[in-house]
């Protein structure tokens, strides 16, 4: 084939567009005229049937006053356990395994209070130094509440480029001392996508307990959570899931550790027909229901209701080819526009090592995000010096990955960005 030919041009994407199933789900979403939106990845666009579920929930509230926890549609006492029920498909669970409560944060507090036994020796957490700062600060604060330094107890096993966590190294540290692994499914700066049936064999093959952070993968990439065996397992409902900023989030945990004492347990952690006995002896419920404490949020389960309707319509395994597919088209286009400019992609390029969304490094990142949102493109900045662009399934385009890089090439040839600062914004 001729350089010509193998040319990837605005007509070529526009003819994807045009064969792509998921087009159509454009309209689902509130995209705003003029703007190309590649940061799902952090907080998922609005669509009109999470605008809808939000709707009729509060109409429920103005019909049924009380009575809404036991009527309606979504009567609010079950309806974390219907959305987990809905939410079990994308993490391959079993409906009883999935509940949808708390926040990731307060999630994670949760689930390490819960599975964290330390026993003699076994005493340490072994995390990894490139994760989330939000877990790692909970898993220290989870340490000292039990007594142990930090700086012993915690082993956050070092990535060798800064980039990826070779899951050889997170099974080195796996050693008679470890009590309980907490991982990324997806790193959120470099997406990489760590191998978890592997990490979960080689860990359950030494007696240690496994659980995965699963905020950067949720919507973007199926899961087998159940089949693998993993443990427990954490997530946001508002990146690629689309449920709303500060939406309710999820927890997963194995059938076999049914009927375990929650860490942080309320009249909630309750068997639902014993809850309203009053007693203060805990009847714990025998399934992921256990590990909720209070009263759910029921506005902020709403949005997640239309969001998982969408993805039950077209399933999860779909929304990971289209994704592979247009992060690989973005990939190409890079490589064919951007070579010489100073970019590196640093996520890897493997579909099996990769999640949804790119990791384009340049010692001028700040700024390219910066001159970015000027173009009304919108990315997100991670330091020290990643624009990261995610391309969803449902509502990026094809087009509109040519015209983000096109526009990229132009803020550094044309150099652009030098107009803005280099300091990052307070929210990036
Ligand atoms: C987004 C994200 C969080 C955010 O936690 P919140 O409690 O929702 O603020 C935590 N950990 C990881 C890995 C994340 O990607």
């Amino acid at each position: 084939m001729s350089k010509e030919i193998s040319l990837l041009t605005r007509e070529n994407a526009q003819q994807q567009d045009l064969q792509d199933e998921f087009y159509p789900y454009r309209e689902e979403f509130y995209l705003q005229p003029g703007v190309i939106y590649l940061d799902g990845n952090s907080l998922g666009l609005m669509s009109k049937r999470a605008e809808l579920k939000v709707a009729e929930l509060m109409e429920s509230w103005k019909t049924y006053g009380i009575e809404g926890w036991t009527k309606g549609e979504y009567a609010w006492f079950f309806l974390s356990e219907k959305l987990g029920e809905m939410c079990a498909p994308l993490v391959g669970a079993l409906s009883e395994e999935v509940i949808v409560s708390g926040s990731t944060t307060s999630n994670i507090h949760q689930l390490i209070s819960t599975f964290y036994k330390p026993k003699g020796n076994r005493t340490k957490i072994v995390a990894d130094e490139l994760t989330f700062p939000s877990d790692i600060y909970a898993l220290q604060s989870q340490l000292k509440l039990r007594g142990y330094d930090p700086a012993e107890h915690l082993i956050q096993v070092k990535s060798r480029d800064g980039k990826v966590i070779l899951e050889e190294d997170i099974i080195a540290a796996m050693t008679e001392e470890v009590a309980l692994i907490f991982l990324p499914t997806v790193l959120y700066r470099s997406g990489q996508l760590l191998d978890i049936q592997r990490l979960t064999a080689e860990a359950h093959a030494r007696g240690i307990c496994i659980g995965f952070d699963a905020c950067h993968s949720i919507g973007a990439i199926p899961h087998t959570f159940s089949d693998w065996g993993v443990d427990f397992a954490v997530w946001c409902n508002y990146k690629y899931l689309n449920g709303g900023p500060g939406s309710v989030a999820g927890m997963y945990m194995n059938k076999k550790h049914f009927g375990i004492q929650p860490g942080l347990a309320g009249w909630y952690s309750s068997k639902k027909d014993k809850q309203f006995d009053m007693e203060h002896t805990l009847h714990v419920e025998e399934s992921a229901g256990a590990l909720q404490s209070g009263t759910p949020h029921v506005l902020s389960l709403a949005p997640i209701i239309g969001s998982l309707e969408i993805f039950a319509e077209v399933g999860i395994e779909k929304v990971r080819q289209k994704s592979l597919h247009i992060t690989q088209y973005m990939t190409d286009l890079i490589n064919q526009e951007l070579s010489g400019l100073g970019f590196t992609i640093g996520n890897p390029s493997e579909d099996a090592r990769r999640g949804g969304h790119i990791s384009l490094e340049h010692d001028e990142a700040v700024r390219i995000c910066k001159s970015l949102v000027e173009n009304r493109i919108i990315p997100d900045f991670r330091p020290p010096n990643i624009i990261r662009l995610s391309p969803i399934a449902f509502y990026t385009s094809y087009e509109e990955v040519w015209q983000t890089i096109q526009t990229i090439k132009t803020i550094v040839t044309e150099k652009h960005y030098e107009k803005f600062d280099n300091k990052r914004n307070v929210v990036s």
